[in-house]
Parts: C-alpha cells; sequence; structure tokens
C-alpha cells in the first residue's frame, strides 16, 4: 500500500532537506509541493518520471485529494513542507481526511525557519544565565490567538522569542512588547528567506525602528522576527561560560578537573548591554 509522506524541506536552502527527506524525495511517485514557500529547488531532487505539482492554488480540499488520489494509484506521495512540518503547516488538518481515506502516513521532520534566522544571524536563542528558553509564537492574524497566548503575556516572561508569520504586523508587535515591559532599545533581528541562496537577508535595529527599517530594506513577507535578551551576545566583552563545558562541571560522559560543586563555582556576572531592556 502506497504511504503518503509530509516531508519537512527546511527552509529553503535546498541542502538543508534531510537526508531522508530527499531520498524519500527520490524514490516518490508524486510530489505536491507549497510553491509560495518551499524553494522549488527542493523538487530537483524527485525522478525525472514522478508526477510534480504545486499546491499554490489549491485549498486544503483539493490538497487532499489530489494526495488520497495520488496514493490510491499505489505510489508513494510526498507532500513537502516547509521547515518543520509541526509548525504552522495544517498538519493535522491533512492528516485527518487521509487517515479517514485508510491511508498510512509518516512525518519527516525539517529545519524550521527560526534555527535557519538564528543561523543566518549567527544568534543563539539560548545563553547561559541569560534566557533558557525559546517560545515559538506569532501574532492573531486570520488566525486568533487562543486565550492566554497574547504576545504581550507571552512577552512578559522575558525569553527569546520566534515570531513567525508577522512581518506584517510588527507594530502590533511594537506595542505588545512595550505592553510586555519590554524597552524601544531592546536589540530585534529580522531574517528574510533565511537561507535562500542570494536571496537571505538580516536586519537589526532597536525595536522601535525595526518596522521602518524593515521597510527601508524592503522586508514584507517570509520573514522571521527574533527578540531576546541574548541577541548580540557575541560583542558583548565578558559572558558567562555554559556550565556544560567548564572544567569544573562533571556530567555524565566527562568527569570534571576538580570535584568542586555547582554552587561553589565563581559565577561572575553576565554584563548584558541589554539586561535594562528585558522586562523585570
Ligand atoms: N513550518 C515552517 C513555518 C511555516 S509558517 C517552519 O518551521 O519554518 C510561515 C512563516 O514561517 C513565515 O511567515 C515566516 O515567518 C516563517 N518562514 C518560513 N520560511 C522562512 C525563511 N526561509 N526565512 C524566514 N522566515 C521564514
Amino acid at each position: 500500500m502506497a504511504k503518503v509522506w509530509f516531508v519537512g524541506a527546511g527552509p529553503g536552502d535546498p541542502e538543508l532537506i534531510t537526508v531522508k527527506g530527499m531520498r524519500l524525495l527520490q524514490t516518490a511517485g508524486a510530489v505536491l509541493y507549497a510553491g509560495s514557500l518551499v524553494s522549488h529547488a527542493c523538487t530537483r531532487y524527485a525522478a525525472k518520471e514522478a508526477l510534480i505539482a504545486d499546491s499554490k492554488g489549491m485549498d486544503l480540499a483539493a490538497i487532499c485529494d489530489w494526495l488520497i488520489t495520488q496514493a490510491q494509484g499505489n505510489r508513494d506521495v510526498v507532500r513537502l513542507q516547509t521547515g518543520d512540518p509541526s509548525l504552522y503547516g495544517a498538519l493535522v488538518e491533512m492528516m485527518q481526511p487521509l487517515e479517514a481515506a485508510g491511508i498510512e502516513i509518516g512525518i519527516v521532520p525539517g529545519v524550521s525557519s527560526a534555527f535557519a534566522a538564528a543561523a543566518a544571524a549567527a544568534e543563539s536563542l539560548t545563553l547561559p544565565e541569560v534566557t533558557q528558553t525559546v517560545i515559538f509564537t506569532r501574532v492573531a492574524g486570520r488566525t486568533p490567538m487562543p486565550q492566554g497566548e497574547s504576545l504581550a503575556k507571552l512577552a512578559a516572561h522575558g525569553t527569546t522569542l520566534c515570531i513567525f508569520l508577522s512581518i506584517t504586523l510588527l507594530a502590533k508587535v511594537r506595542s505588545d512588547l512595550l505592553e510586555a515591559g519590554w524597552s524601544d532599545n531592546a536589540p530585534v533581528v529580522v531574517v528574510y528567506k533565511a537561507s535562500w541562496p542570494e536571496e537571505e537577508r538580516v536586519v537589526r535595529a532597536p525595536l522601535a525602528e525595526i518596522a521602518a527599517a524593515c521597510q527601508a530594506a524592503g522586508v514584507t513577507s517570509q520573514a522571521m522576527i527574533l527578540v531576546s535578551p541574548a541577541l548580540g551576545a557575541r560583542d558583548w566583552p565578558t559572558l558567562q561560560r555554559s556550565k556544560l563545558y567548564d572544567e569544573h562541571f562533571s556530567h555524565r560522559f566527562r568527569r570534571g578537573l576538580y570535584p568542586k560543586s555547582l554552587e561553589m563555582m565563581e559565577g561572575g556576572k553576565v554584563a548584558n548591554p541589554h539586561e535594562l531592556s528585558k522586562p523585570k
């Protein structure tokens, strides 16, 4: 029986698909890709005889019909999803009709644009003693936010935020962040088409100026907004090193040089120039 695979295509660079995803593309009889977001280049891995279609003009029902018809024709099918299929990918809405039609499905994870954006900007989303939490979110567009998940609420934690689907709503992002206690000086990074060869752009500005900076750079779509007290840390003069690599720190795979407890470690304060921008 043929199977429908939901494959994370990664953020755009065809080399950022997983080896497993690439292998499935090479052997699939039919491939449906989201033309607006998945780089067409990913379909380069498909066999010459494979049926390849763009789902750009299809609604959800048409997409499911296409996948079901191809699988019933006994070919393995790949549905290429942008980034990772579990994030903002209508995965459940597509799985349900397929399962109702008795079709077996499989899912292959992908590199999310959140990680491609961090890589493009050479930023770490976590930093010891600064932030150890990453929130993936968006502001309400046509899809409303569930109760308790407004950006103003989530941002009050002062953690790293990866804000999807919101580049046209930067004014709302700013007002929510200000309401949460962030400062207008807080650093913001916007990455347009992260990992897309020759198209990627990184825009950096304080919160107050990020909308104008994106406008000036022509960035109005397909962009990730990163907000974090750890942004720009590679330029900080001093840094608390990750305890994982500290010579005094024993863990499961390595014994530390000295049997010092973590509590006894000298813990010099993190010199974070953005400390004041993070909500208290
Ligand atoms: N499943 C995808 C997200 C799909 S939602 C993932 O894991 O990345 C689409 C949103 O993702 C866009 O509005 C944008 O915010 C972000 N996005 C997708 N590809 C991107 C890229 N190459 N660079 C920056 N942002 C991207």
